[in-house]
């Protein structure tokens, strides 16, 4: 084993890429980092010519050194082979001169299924079988995270999921996803909260030793599916290299050009991905963090202040609603020189106050690699509508916010620009059928229905079927009684 990992909130706090993906997150509460990120380099010659496949066992073998040839090769197949309607996982259309990388073609139509097909499967390899661990994990999700775990996790021996959601805080199909998933292993729990409050208190129940003991004794650990787990965020760095190659092919660039991305953003893991890739020698220039009228991000950008003491509003991208962007440490860490002290006082600010301010010099060094926008409802909506006009292809709302955007960065940078599209927009039909054709419905599949019928699109298979299926959960707690529920659905599930 080697000791690649450390917590960004203390040096001493070390451990090997299989315990990193086990633990989640470290146990001061920090996040578990690759630390020499700097000393590894793609073999990006060789990769341009691979396919998806290979590529993710080039990236994954590079950061995730405890992991065998084998172990990896079966954990690429198992997570990738059938799971996606597409041969090419992550296919890069050219949009009338836009790159547009759809990242939708997992199981629950939404780009958190690449990390999460393969979260499941590093952890299995990573589990100590001869002495019969189990693993609970544990999720706050605002909608889409959800139910990609639940699909990559169900029915998977030793693990166990509860997942927990803001009751009005998901749409109806995110809902119905995770509501009637299946498999021995699945808890699923809606609360009386936003999913701020879902994820701070999945955070407590981490750091709750008491409770940590108490399992312990019968062998179970808790781990967690959220972004924070490095084995959800390493996969993402393939699709970079995998836009890259075909940015190449479909010749919209040369080999060694620079080019940005832009990247809907909620929690910060899909960008930081794409920061991953840059520092092991992708030649991007900037990522641009798009983000809604939550725009902590757009303002942290520009003035070093992340305050997360606004209003909330719910929006029509409700994947990213969201006050706390909780990978974000992880680039303050690599940024400050892997100062963990000065991480240590920024997160204790951020938790005692709300906020915290970086340095001017950190600051900058932030803007060299990242620029922040952001997009209304208003605005969203009308690039919804102009870019099904005017190129024919329809956009959710989490990806018009990115083009909104990528729009305007654009009239001051003209480096090729590849726009990530995070989820399938018949996930999201009623805000879309309100975009496009000003047409409201009540019943989401009558709305799916009809947005395949006008715009000569098909809709995805896995949410044809999904008002044919059962709802199995039907929990609804306050969210201040989550860790009661854990104890209960641990002995539920292993009968300890
Ligand atoms: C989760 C999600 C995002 C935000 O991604 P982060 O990694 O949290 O920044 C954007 N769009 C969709 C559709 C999502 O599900």
């Amino acid at each position: 084993m080697e000791v690649k990992y450390i917590s960004t909130r203390n040096k001493n706090i070390k451990c090997s890429c299989k315990e990193a993906i086990l633990k989640g997150i470290a146990d001061d509460g920090g996040l578990y980092v690759y630390d020499h990120l700097d000393e590894l380099e793609l073999p990006l010659n060789d990769m341009m010519n691979m396919t998806y496949e290979q590529m993710a066992e080039i990236v994954l073998s590079l950061l995730l050194p405890d992991y065998c040839e084998d172990e990896i090769e079966q954990c690429v197949k198992n997570a990738y082979e059938t799971k996606f309607e597409s041969k090419n996982i992550t296919p890069l259309h050219i949009v009338k001169d836009i790159p547009i990388l759809e990242l939708f073609h997992g199981p629950t139509c939404a780009f958190k299924d690449v990390g999460l097909q393969m979260l499941p499967q590093l952890m299995s390899k990573a589990i100590d079988n001869s002495y019969q661990q189990k693993v609970m994990i544990l999720t706050a999700t605002s909608g889409d995270t959800g139910k990609a775990a639940l699909e990559g996790f169900k029915n998977v021996e030793n693990i166990a999921i509860t997942v927990f959601y803001p009751n009005n805080g998901v749409s109806n199909i995110q809902r119905l996803q995770m509501t009637t998933t299946d498999g021995f292993n699945t808890k699923v729990c809606a609360i009386h909260g936003n999913f701020d409050d879902a994820q701070t208190n999945v955070k407590k129940i981490f750091q709750n030793k008491k409770l940590k003991e108490q399992l312990m004794k019968k062998k179970i650990i808790l781990s967690s599916a959220n972004s924070i787990n490095i084995g959800r965020l390493i996969p993402q760095v393939v699709y970079y290299i995998y836009a890259y190659k075909e940015m190449v092919q479909q010749h919209q660039i040369t080999f060694g050009d620079e080019i940005n991305f832009c990247v809907p953003t909620g929690n910060f893991g899909n960008v930081l991905a794409g920061y991953y890739a840059k520092c092991m020698g992708l030649p991007i220039k900037r990522l641009i963090v798009a983000s809604n009228e939550n725009n902590v991000l757009y303002d942290f950008l520009k003035n070093g202040e992340y305050n997360r003491n606004r209003i909330f509003y719910k929006t029509i991208s409700p994947s990213m609603d969201i006050l706390i962007s909780s990978n974000l440490e992880r680039l303050l860490y690599y940024k400050s020189g892997k100062d963990t002290d000065y991480i240590c006082k920024l997160m204790n600010d951020l938790e005692t106050k709300g906020s915290y301010k970086i340095k001017d010099e950190l600051k900058y060094d932030i803007q060299k690699d990242f620029y922040g926008g952001y997009c209304t409802d208003k605005d969203c909506k009308a690039i919804i509508r102009n870019v099904y006009e005017e190129k024919g292809y329809i956009l959710d709302p989490h990806t018009a916010t990115g083009y909104k955007v990528m729009e305007e960065y654009q009239k001051e940078d003209s480096t090729p620009c590849v726009l990530l599209s995070t989820a399938s927009p018949y996930k999201f039909a009623s805000t879309v059928m309100e975009a496009i054709f000003n047409e409201k419905y009540t019943d989401e599949f009558t709305c799916m229905k009809q947005l395949s019928i006008k715009t000569n699109t098909v809709i995805p298979q896995s949410l044809v079927l999904l008002n044919k299926e059962k709802i199995v959960h039907k929990d609804v707690i306050d969210k201040n009684n989550m860790i009661k529920y854990v104890e209960n659905t641990t002995k539920e599930i292993f009968h300890g």
